[in-house]
């Protein structure tokens, strides 16, 4: 067995054992095929190539100080993949044969979730593919239900650091009635230009704006956006944002703090009042903005001017991480623990 090196492990894909399958045939999910093989064999025709019939999730499975490996509300997980499915006219996989094909490739890979200490993770992807022999725009007869997991390290590598964000208004990542509220690959290649004149411009992210009237926050690429005002956890509602599971946990975590939540439309102007900013996804929790540039309006946002998040956003992140590593009591019961 080959050594891990489980402190310098990147947000990439290392080989793991063993990947789970379904196929949906004959208008039915069959069962459950265990594979050790990294590649899958579909046809050239399939509408996930052409068409981008296609959606994924993302979630993590921690291990905790007693040892036990933890999902964090993996059911969400599973009933966002079922939006997704409903928005792009693929079939629902069940949320237990979901939640079954999780338990299934973590423990088939268990050797690879990162030890306590690391402050790592096992990520655990899913994905949903049309497939068959088709040229017609038209959903595909058949998929592929597919999880495989990779071990990432802690998103931030030099400690929870804020970085800079920009506003790119020649950009725009969803359209208000379009597929921005379901995770779809085709959202994510639609934002890959910004993405890397962003990063071009030395800006970790972007942040977009609504694409309609340009004046409302949507959300920060593959992460919502949040700000604190005194003591308001404020997010933006929107038609064409993703409902990220860890905001929807940062909500409930605000409220039980005290907080008041607010979600509702964000106008850009309100930024100038908000003394703390985060995106918040799966991969970092929370990632501090220390800065927000509106390139196109010469317009620029400070949070931070020491180089540390705001009070607030460490408290919630380090409560979060808390309870996905067991920590802290799971109250809101939203870890399960895989044997
Ligand atoms: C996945 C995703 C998020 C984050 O959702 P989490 O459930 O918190 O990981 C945010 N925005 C977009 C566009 C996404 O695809």
């Amino acid at each position: 067995m080959e050594h891990i090196d489980w402190s310098n492990l990147s947000f990439g894909y290392m080989k793991t054992d063993y990947n789970v399958r379904c196929y949906y045939r004959d208008g039915k999910w069959g069962e459950l095929e265990v594979s050790s093989s990294d590649t899958i064999n579909i046809h050239m025709g399939a509408t996930c190539l052409h068409y981008g019939q296609e959606s994924f999730e993302g979630l993590k499975v921690f291990k905790g100080q007693d040892g036990k490996a933890r999902v964090f509300r993996m059911d969400e997980n599973a009933k966002r993949m079922q939006a997704s499915s409903r928005g792009i006219r693929m079939p629902e996989l069940p949320v237990e044969q979901f939640e079954e094909a999780v338990r299934k490739v973590v423990k088939l890979n268990e050797r690879f979730i990162p030890p306590y200490e690391s402050g790592a993770a096992l990520y655990v992807r899913p994905i949903m593919l049309g497939l068959g022999a088709q040229v017609g725009v038209s959903p595909a007869k058949e998929y592929l239900f597919m999880i495989f997991v990779t071990p990432v390290g802690p998103y931030f590598k030099e400690g929870f650091k804020p970085t800079a964000m920009a506003i790119l208004r020649g950009y725009d990542r969803a359209a208000p009635l379009g597929t921005g509220t379901i995770k779809v690959g085709g959202n994510y290649a639609a934002s890959l230009a910004a993405g890397e004149k962003a990063h071009e411009l030395g800006y970790s992210a972007v942040l977009y704006l609504d694409a309609k009237e340009k004046k409302y926050i949507d959300e920060c690429g593959p992460a919502n956006f949040f700000g604190i005002r005194g003591n308001s956890y404020i997010t933006p509602l929107s038609s064409s944002i993703l409902p990220s599971i860890t905001n929807k946990s940062l909500m409930t975590l605000a409220e039980s703090m005290g907080m008041t939540v607010e979600r509702r439309q964000v106008a850009e102007d309100e930024l100038a009042t908000f003394q703390e900013a985060g995106a918040c996804g799966t991969a970092a929790v929370i990632s501090p903005i220390q800065r927000i540039d509106d390139l196109d309006e010469n317009k620029s946002y400070v949070f931070s001017t020491d180089g540390k998040p705001g009070p607030i956003s460490e408290k919630l992140y380090n409560k979060l991480r808390a309870i996905q590593y067991g920590d802290e009591a799971d109250e809101f019961n939203w870890v399960k623990i895989l044997d």
